[in-house]
């Protein structure tokens, strides 16, 4: 019901609702079986959860009632050394989320365009409106590699100041090339480079780029590797030149104290929580050879916690809702570059036991 007192914005108005990852106790609901028998590898979430340790600490967390550190200077700290990057050029957010907002506020004037290359992370593209940012799709190659050429083309035609990259991305599981990288930064426009799964990458990271370039951006997260997406708590590499604009435009308090110290204990407890990403990458990689036996899957190699799939022989949909049945959540896709896909995180070798059990099922009929 529209009201002339009440005039929130047209565009808004307008908007089609993003679609978050569905809670467990919805999906039990829906599909008539208990939470903890289903496998949810839909979001690529750590089915480990976090450090022991971090437990431990959040049972006894002081300080509720006072607000926390708005520059988040111990953690910053740790995160220096867990990068290589000067304290001073890292930033805390409200997970990675948070802060692809606060560069859109801090760069984006209405009409201005932005570079995105579907298929990738909708966060950019959806968030990208909400602060009056124009959206240039450069669609990626078939391989899902960069098309580099065209986001030349774009940057120069739109006058684009950020382009959003994701490495490895997601859905597609791929690292960008270096060399793309270094030819889109000599753009006259902001790299924004998302490395939310690099823990679970061989190398690729350009954490130890961003003091030599003035024009790029590296996003990082502790939800996946460090399992705390519920927390929310990520953290951006930024040049110089943009700190003190950051700091003017970020909410005081974004980190809450919880997240704040989950963090920092995650942080010293890097190890054991590599060692889990180990695991999971071997989970992967065994989701790999087990998918290549198989006739109607066809998959795309992956360098993070997660394989992308193309279906054949029935739609993405029905294959989504055949594993559902049997208690498994899986992501699927149905839209340009990747139609009939599917995306499946890795998870416990239990987990993983269970999918491959129930996917040999389906071969059968
Ligand atoms: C999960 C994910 C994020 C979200 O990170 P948060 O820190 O949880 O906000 C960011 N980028 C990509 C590519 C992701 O897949």
């Amino acid at each position: 019901m529209t009201c002339e007192k009440v005039r929130i914005r047209r565009d808004i108005a307008s908007m089609s609702a993003y679609t978050p990852t569905t809670s467990l106790e919805v999906f039990a609901e829906r599909l008539g079986l208990e939470a903890h028998v289903l496998i949810k590898l839909d979001a690529n979430e750590n089915p480990y959860g976090p450090s022991p340790r971090v437990v431990e600490a959040l049972a006894d967390l002081p300080n509720m009632q006072v607000y926390p550190d708005p520059e988040s200077g111990r953690l910053r700290e740790l995160l220096a050394a867990y990068t290589g990057v000067s304290a001073e050029q890292i930033l805390c957010g409200a997970g990675a989320d948070e802060l692809i907002e606060l560069i859109l506020q801090l760069f984006i004037e209405p009409g201005d365009a932005i570079i995105n290359t579907p298929p990738t992370f909708a966060m950019y593209s959806f968030n990208a409106p909400i602060y009056h940012a124009r959206v240039v799709d450069v669609y990626r190659r078939p391989d899902f590699s960069l098309d580099v050429e065209a986001i030349q083309q774009a940057v120069a035609r739109h006058s684009a100041k950020l382009v959003f990259l994701c490495s490895p991305n997601n859905p597609s599981g791929n690292l960008i090339a270096r060399e793309d990288i270094k030819a889109l930064l000599e753009l006259p426009a902001t790299i924004v480079v998302d490395e939310a799964y690099i823990e679970f990458a061989e190398g690729g990271s350009l954490a130890n780029w961003v003091g030599k370039y003035p024009n790029l951006i590296v996003l990082r997260t502790l939800s996946k590797w460090a399992g705390l997406a519920g927390l929310r708590i990520g953290y951006g590499l930024f040049p110089r030149a943009l700190m003190p604009h950051l700091w003017k435009i970020k909410q005081p308090y974004n980190v809450n104290v919880a997240a704040d110290l989950a963090a920092r204990v995650s942080l010293q407890d890097v190890d054991f929580l590599h060692k889990r990403v180990r695991q999971l990458v071997k989970q992967r990689e065994r989701m790999e050879v087990a998918f290549a036996e198989l006739p109607f899957l066809s998959l795309y190699a992956s360098q993070a916690n997660f394989v992308l799939n193309r279906v054949s022989g029935m739609s993405a949909e029905d294959f989504r809702d055949r594993l559902a049945r049997a208690g498994i959540i899986v992501r699927y896709y149905q839209k340009p570059r990747l139609d009939d896909c599917i995306r499946i995180s890795a998870g416990t070798p239990a987990q993983i036991d269970r999918l491959l059990e129930v996917l040999r099922t389906l071969s059968i009929d």
